[in-house]
């Protein structure tokens, strides 16, 4: 192993969100940097114009700082390297490619769309590797000449070996090898002067003095010609590691078909990042096959490449909201109350909870927090403190249902109009020996009382709710559930 300090990147092409497979290669790069006090570079590849835009830049941003995996160099950060944004590193790109011209390692080519779609087609029949044929590769200067005044716009293309296998040593798959005649010599350089994917990729790697590559293994099959060409620059290669795919529950690779599947979409559905850190760490990655709770810290203490299976991880949802709500049941109540209020920016409950006399939030994390599995389970639970009261229609049906609706409610309101203090204590006491006297269990005698003050069958502990929602708003909603049931 070298001993240098690890330079590793996550490099995203712009074209949307940041997305599960995305995040969990950022993730991986961020912990093996911070485990090894190595270097976590962001760059942009934002060469493919048609589909890159500014405005992913900023979700994959934002998505990369609410994970909390900050970058070391890369936009807005400080660097020796930079620009990190490939559509600013043309002149790097066109100095490494006159580079490889100038030592015979790269040639232009003027074949035109139409002369290549011909030769492949010759290819396809001859049951040949489709290809390039190099035509261009040995073009005498006079030919070169007439290509040039017939208007050509060349391409650059790299002098690939013809025979002979590329080996990729990947670190999680073991050596991969690639026969060299079916890869050909692919362009480096369009004739936009636009570099390739993996031109781009190979000059950076190299000039960002890039370690490890980690990233998924749908770039697998580019890694020969990134090798070839790191050779062609004189370059030692970085070690590689390609991760195994993420599936869906069925199996087929997970897409934006199995439901949420980008960072932004898992954060406004709720989940808190210390559960989305922790279930991406274990989407291909095991430290002793059993344990599956990890905080971030030790993530950055116990992630190793060498503990990364070669087999398709699968994202479970399931497990997926389980874990969430652990992190939701151990944060403090403090911190699980700013995490909420954050979270409510901009919904409905905005600016109400702590208005008008109504319970804060942090006076409500408690009656809530054993019950949430996601933070949006904060507004399910709470939200008729704020707003109009609303029935959910299974529950007015239950009320409605409910032969001990009417006697429980008007019991309930004559007990706690008569109770010298409102308080938890003497709610509990009092409703209590209420059930007891109507012979009837204390959830069947609950449940009407739950659905008339919040219109819902779940709820916080009704004591505590009655509580916070203050006597005289209590015996008002009381009341008018049963003027309901008395018309009905
Ligand atoms: N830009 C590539 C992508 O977003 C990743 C390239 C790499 O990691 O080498 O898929």
């Amino acid at each position: 192993m070298n001993d240098k300090k690890p330079r590793v990147r996550f490099a995203p092409s712009p074209t949307g969100h940041l997305h599960v497979g995305g995040a969990r290669t950022a993730l991986y790069n961020w912990l093996f940097a911070r485990g090894r006090g190595g270097s976590f570079i962001l760059r942009i590849e934002d060469t493919d114009l048609s589909r890159s835009t500014d405005e992913s830049i900023q979700q994959i941003i934002s998505s990369m700082r609410w994970l909390g995996l900050d970058w070391d160099e890369g936009p807005g950060a400080a660097g020796d390297h930079g620009p990190y944004r490939q559509m600013e590193r043309m002149d790097i790109y066109q100095e490494a490619a006159s580079a490889l011209l100038d030592a015979g390692r790269a040639y232009h080519c003027y074949c035109s769309p139409e002369e290549l779609e011909a030769a492949r087609t010759v290819a396809r029949q001859e049951s040949r590797p489709v290809v390039y044929n190099g035509r261009c590769c040995g073009l005498s200067s006079s030919e070169l000449q007439t290509m040039e005044s017939e208007g050509r716009q060349p391409v650059i293309r790299l002098r690939t070996p013809r025979e002979g296998f590329t080996v990729v040593r990947d670190t999680i798959k073991g050596d991969v090898q690639f026969e060299n005649s079916t890869i050909g010599d692919f362009i480096l350089v369009r004739s936009s002067g636009v570099p390739t994917y993996n031109f781009a990729v190979a000059v950076d790697d190299a000039r960002m003095g890039i370690t490890h590559v980690i990233r998924g293994d749908d770039h697998l099959p580019n890694t020969p010609r990134q090798i070839m060409l790191l050779e062609a620059m004189g370059e030692e290669p970085p070690l590689y590691g390609h991760l195994p795919l993420i599936l869906g529950a069925d199996k087929t690779p997970l897409s934006k078909r199995h439901g949420a599947s980008a960072v932004e979409e898992f954060r406004k559905q709720g989940y808190v990042r210390e559960a989305l850190c922790n279930y991406l760490a274990l989407l291909g990655w095991s430290f002793d096959g059993e344990t599956t709770l990890f905080s971030i810290e030790e993530l950055v203490e116990k992630f190793s490449l060498e503990r990364v299976g070669n087999t398709a991880a699968v994202f479970d949802g399931e497990k997926f909201i389980w874990m969430n709500g652990h992190y939701i049941r151990e944060m403090s109540e403090g911190e699980l109350a700013s995490r909420i209020i954050e979270y409510l920016a901009g919904s409905d409950l905005a600016g109400l909870p702590g208005s008008d006399g109504k319970p804060t939030v942090a006076e409500l994390v408690p009656l809530v927090q054993e019950k949430m599995k996601t933070l949006a389970d904060f507004a399910a639970l709470t939200d008729f403190f704020f707003l109009p009261l609303v029935f959910e229609e299974k529950a007015l049906g239950k009320l409605m249902k409910d032969a001990n609706a009417l006697p429980v409610l008007e019991s309930v309101v004559a007990a706690i109009t008569s109770l010298d203090t409102f308080s938890l204590e003497s709610i509990e006491e009092r409703l209590r020996a209420e059930a007891e006297a109507m012979e009837l269990k204390l959830g069947k005698f609950l449940q009407p009382i739950r659905i008339a003050v919040s219109g819902k069958t779940i709820t916080p502990g009704m004591f505590e709710t009655l509580a916070m929602l203050g006597r005289e708003e209590s015996i008002e909603r009381l009341k008018a559930a049963i003027i309901r049931l008395a018309q009905a």
